[in-house]
C-alpha cells in the first residue's frame, strides 16, 4: 500500500519558486490500477517521481508498504526503489546499442541476481510481452509499440509490486496505445499495482480509479469503488 499525507514539494531556481505539490494526499491499495490526469504543469510527473522514490519531498508523510520514506538515506531509498518499483516512460528509454536481451538485463545487474537467474527473468519477461523470439533484435528494428513492450518487460523483470507509468502511450498511435493498455491491464490483473499518468481520457477511463490533479493536489477522484456509493446516494 502507498499512502501520502499532505505531501509538499517545491522546486527553487534562481528566478522562481514552484510549488509542484501542495498538501497532496492519496492512498493506493494493493492491486489498484490508478490513472492520474490533469492539465500540463499540475504536478502529475512530480507526484509519480516522488511516489517512485526518484524525487525527495519537503513536507508531509509518505509510507510505502509500511515503510516511512522520510528520513531514509539515499542507499536505502535506492534499494527500496529497485526492490519494489518498475518504471515506464513515454520515450521508452531503451539503450539503442543494446539488443532486447541486454536492455532488459541492465536493471537486473543492480539487483544482485546471478547470470542464470537473470537469463530466466529476461526470457520470461520478454515472452510475457510477446517478444520472446526477438531477443537479439535492436530497439531500432521494432515498432514504437514493441519498444514500449520491451520497456515494460524491463520494468517487470525485477518483479516489482508497483509499476509507475508516465504517459506510456504518449508516443504511440491509437492501435498501439490500445494494445499497450491491454497489456498493462493484464499485468495489473496478475497482481501488480499500476499508477499511470496520462493525458488520454479514454485510456484513463479504462483504469479502475482516476484522480485529477490540479495545482499540485488531488482535486477530484472517480472509480468503481466510489461510483456505486454516489449512485446510491442519488437514488436514496
Ligand atoms: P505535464 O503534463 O506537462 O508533463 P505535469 O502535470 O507532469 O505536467 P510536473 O512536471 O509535475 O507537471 O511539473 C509541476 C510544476 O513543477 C511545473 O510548474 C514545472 O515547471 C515544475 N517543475 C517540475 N520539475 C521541475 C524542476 N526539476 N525544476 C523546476 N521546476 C520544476
Amino acid at each position: 500500500m502507498l499512502t501520502m499525507n499532505n505531501i509538499g514539494k517545491t522546486f527553487t531556481t534562481d528566478v522562481v519558486q514552484t510549488h509542484a505539490l501542495r498538501d497532496f494526499s492519496l492512498q493506493v491499495n494493493e492491486g489498484d490500477f490508478l490513472a492520474v490526469t490533469g492539465t500540463s504543469g499540475s504536478g502529475k510527473t512530480t507526484f509519480l517521481n516522488v511516489a517512485g522514490l526518484l524525487e525527495t519531498f519537503d513536507s508531509g508523510q509518505y509510507t510505502l508498504d509500511g515503510q516511512d520514506i522520510q528520513g531514509l538515506k539515499d542507499r536505502a531509498r535506492s534499494q527500496l526503489r529497485n526492490e519494489k518499483i518498475g518504471f515506464i516512460f513515454q520515450s521508452f528509454n531503451l539503450i539503442p546499442d543494446l539488443n532486447l536481451f541486454d536492455n532488459v538485463d541492465v536493471p537486473l545487474r543492480y539487483r544482485g541476481f546471478n547470470a542464470s537467474q537473470r537469463k530466466e527473468r529476461i526470457i520470461n519477461s520478454l515472452e510475457r510481452v510477446g517478444l520472446g523470439k526477438r531477443l537479439k533484435h535492436l530497439p531500432s528494428q521494432l515498432s514504437g509499440g514493441q519498444q514500449q513492450r520491451v520497456a515494460i518487460a524491463r520494468a517487470l523483470a525485477g518483479s516489482p509490486r508497483f509499476l509507475l507509468a508516465d504517459e506510456p502511450t504518449g508516443n504511440l498511435d491509437s492501435d498501439m496505445a490500445k494494445s499497450v493498455m491491454a497489456l498493462l491491464q493484464e499485468i495489473n490483473q496478475s497482481g501488480t499495482t499500476i499508477i499511470m499518468v496520462t493525458h488520454d481520457k479514454s485510456l484513463a477511463e479504462q483504469a479502475q480509479r482516476q484522480i485529477i490533479v490540479r495545482d499540485g493536489k488531488v482535486c477530484d477522484s472517480t472509480g468503481p469503488i466510489a461510483r456505486p456509493e454516489s449512485v446510491n446516494a442519488i437514488n436514496v
